[in-house]
């Protein structure tokens, strides 16, 4: 049996972000095109020369991009939404960066998040007048130039065409297999090209395979990868999937490909139970994904190579298998290297992007060698270390009073106007603030200076709230970096990285914190702050929180125990925080879980018992409040049409929600769906410098009372204002209370 060792991605950022701060510099008009082109190519050569000496037998070429890979398909295939026919040919730097961040004429493509991971690629949209063809067959190039400059043969990368289509938008859904049809035809005109090139094996990522899938729809990816092959009969196909199991992976085991890859690190076992089940052509390639390529520990290489021998076991001796992540390393950060804060204890149970390529080589040759058991002995220390688990239950839980007991009561504690005013919790910030964070966390700015200048914030934006008349007001999370990394920092079992960096969309990368062992309270997190706006006014201040769903969902979560466990520890790490928030008068709380929808599983059945337990770690949080005490939520996406029921299980006092951009479609879902707690739905868009006239945000505020109760309806912006300036800031706000006021007169 061949044992070969492969990758289907890696980080494209650099050890130090270096490709981050390229791209900001070309936009800032710092470099010229040709200075930038030089110097990506510079990073994606070094990338490249570093996993060839990593001892990898498969490189991925073609996988680096710009900006996105979905764009970079969308653009390969001159899905180029009409309204950039302006910004420049259709193959240049501007129509691509045009598409990605939008111009002053036409507004960006839309953003989403990649399946179940925390990475956004650019939407591809299919218009009616597109005209379908090969603008630059971009793995090509680089199948070329990775043979040329560094003598790698390659193994391009490309998302398929199932998935491409599946992810993509602007076609009517009748349309769907006439527009995989030409794709098709698309498809065999680069791989034809890469075959002629040389390229022996080409790598088609199809993550949207593993959704729940019945016959017919794989009859439909079937035929496509028969195409194709009738094409390009030539062409080595590796049909990679990801993220799941394969429903019926004995069926994608006879597409006429050349290997199939599977994840058997996040398929709850499925693809491993199914690989036993019918035999495998011996001609075929089976990618293996044994270790973990979305999480940052260190791989327990005896389990890894147990679970290998056991599916090889009944593979013929000539099958070739290859070791792989379970995924593109692209979720993970890159080197351990630059870590010179975290405990050597704490790094002997991580791995990350190039730590990952190491295990994959000591699997490959299974030899117990010192470089081996001095890994192993590494990962037991962690292990014993850390690894501890203080049983929490995943339960029911739920406030003592109910809804239609509390309302009353907080009617009458909280006497507020009729649509009362209020907003998500952050407000601008400022250049001096972002300064002065990294100044302290450098140690140039003491703990006194640094929480001089938030009070200095808070004060300001206090007397601000008050001046335009809101009836709600938040201290403006002045202090805070990010909404997880924060809490992070703070709950005990959280480790913070100094350069764990993650691409999240386009240059941005975030640091998602590392939940390594049991999370608890340690000390008050944000009463502070909160407890000193509160200080400042007569009004109510409303604390914030972020919730245990968004916190596990946005972090590099254990593997040891289980998310529901994980999020009940959280919750209940959350809850002294509500308690001391209510002992400094703070008795309106807003706990944020903007990510409860998107960790929504990929497979449609395990959705309802997804929901269940994160609906109730949510509920665990405030389980213990007074029931005068105001619990909000807020959410953000629109899209919660099949979700209501959860939502309104959250059980909040009030939730906000972001609509501003979909209107209309939201209020349909109020037709349909009685919603009978209090509710904000957001009556303009924060991600717009745009400020909106009082008139039209009336005009919304109007159109949402057809469908929900004066009573229970909150007046509030889509979101957080962070990203915004002062002025924009100021200029809505005034408009939204003068909005309200207007309309408490004429409901
Ligand atoms: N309270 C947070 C803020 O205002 C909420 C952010 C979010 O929903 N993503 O910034
Ligand atoms: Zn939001």
């Amino acid at each position: 049996m061949t044992v070969k060792t492969s990758i289907q991605g890696f980080p494209g950022i650099g050890e130090q972000r270096e490709w981050k701060r390229t791209l900001e510099s070309f936009w800032r008009n710092e470099i010229n095109n040709n200075e930038f082109e030089k110097k990506m190519q510079t990073i994606r050569l070094s990338r490249l020369n570093k996993l060839k000496q990593s001892g990898l037998d498969y490189i991925p070429v073609g996988d680096f991009s710009c900006y996105d890979h979905m764009l970079d398909m969308a653009v390969m295939f001159n899905m180029i939404p009409k309204r950039f026919a302006s910004a420049g040919e259709a193959g240049s730097l501007d129509t691509y960066f045009a598409m990605a961040r939008g111009t002053k004429e036409s507004g960006a493509c839309e953003m989403t998040k990649w399946f179940n991971t925390n990475y956004h690629y650019i939407v591809p949209e299919i218009e009616e007048a597109w005209i379908p063809k090969v603008t630059y067959n971009k793995p090509l190039a680089e199948f070329k130039e990775a043979e040329e400059k560094t003598g790698i043969k390659g193994k391009p990368v490309l998302v398929g065409p199932y998935t491409l289509l599946k992810v993509s938008k602007g076609y009517p859904e009748e349309q769907f297999q006439n527009y995989l049809d030409i794709l098709v035809t698309l498809y065999a005109k680069v791989i034809g090209e890469l075959t002629e090139a040389g390229a022996e094996i080409i790598q088609m990522d199809e993550p949207a395979l593993v959704y729940s899938l019945d016959d017919k729809e794989m009859d439909i990816v079937e035929k496509v990868y028969q195409d194709i092959h009738g094409l390009v009969p030539g062409a080595g196909l590796l049909l990679q999937t990801y993220f799941e199991s394969i429903t019926d992976l004995k069926r994608l085991a006879h597409f006429p490909v050349k290997g199939i890859g599977i994840d058997l690190v996040h398929d709850q076992g499925n693809n491993a139970v199914q690989l036993k089940e019918f035999k495998l052509p011996e001609d075929k390639i089976l990618a293996l994904g044994v270790i973990d390529g979305r999480n940052v520990w260190k791989t327990d290489l005896e389990t890894a190579d147990a679970l290998t021998a056991y599916l090889r076991s009944e593979l013929s001796a000539k099958q070739e298998i290859w070791l792989q992540p379970s995924c593109s390393l692209l979720h993970v950060p890159v080197s351990l290297k630059h870590e010179t804060k975290l405990s050597s204890a704490l790094q002997n149970g991580l791995a990350f992007a190039e730590e990952k390529l190491q295990e994959l080589q000591l699997l490959k040759y299974q030899e117990k060698t010192t470089s081996w058991k001095a890994h192993q002995e590494k990962l037991h220390d962690f292990r014993r270390r850390y690894q501890n688990f203080t049983q929490v239950e995943v339960r029911k839980a739920k406030r003592n009073h109910s809804f239609e007991e509390r309302f009353p009561l907080q009617q009458k504690k909280w006497d507020l106007p009729l649509l009362p005013t209020t907003t998500i919790g952050s407000f601008p910030q400022t250049l001096d603030m972002r300064r002065a964070r990294t100044a302290f966390r450098r140690g140039e700015m003491d703990q006194g200076q640094y929480d001089r200048l938030v009070k200095k914030k808070i004060d300001r934006w206090i007397k601000l709230q008050e001046d335009i008349g809101l009836d709600v007001l938040v201290h403006g999370e002045f202090e805070r970096n990010d909404m997880v990394e924060f809490f992070g920092e703070k709950l005990d079992g959280f480790a913070v990285t100094e350069n764990g960096w993650v691409q999240s969309y386009g240059s941005r990368c975030v640091k998602p914190p590392v939940i390594y062992s049991d999370v608890k309270f340690n000390r008050p997190m944000t009463v502070k702050e909160t407890a000193y706006a509160g200080a400042q006014t007569s009004r109510p201040v409303k604390g914030m929180l972020t919730g245990p769903v968004t916190i596990l969902n946005w972090s590099f979560e254990r593997r040891d125990i289980s998310r529901e466990q994980t999020a009940f520890q959280i919750a209940e790490a959350l809850q002294p925080e509500l308690k001391a928030l209510e002992d400094n008068n703070i008795e309106m709380i807003q706990v944020d879980e903007p990510a409860l929808r998107e960790g929504l599983p990929l497979k449609k059945e395990d959705h309802a018992y997804y929901l269940d337990w994160a609906v109730n770690a949510f509920r665990a949080v405030s389980e213990q409040v007074q029931p005068t005490t105001q619990v909000h939520t807020h959410m953000c996406y629109s899209e919660f049409n099949d979700i209501m029921s959860a939502i309104s299980a959250m059980d909040a006092d009030v939730i906000s929600i972001e609509t501003s951009r979909s209107h209309g479609e939201i209020i349909e879902v109020f037709e349909e769906n009685v919603y009978d707690k209090g509710i904000g739905l957001g009556v303009y868009d924060i991600h717009s410098p745009r400020i909106p006239p009082a008139e039209e945000m009336r005009d919304i505020i109007l159109q949402s009372l057809r469908v929900l109760p004066p009573k229970l309806f909150w007046i509030n912006p889509d979101c957080g204002l962070k990203t915004r300036t002062e002025e924009e800031t100021i200029a809505a706000l005034a408009n939204m209370q003068s909005a309200a006021e207007y309309c408490r007169e004429v409901v």
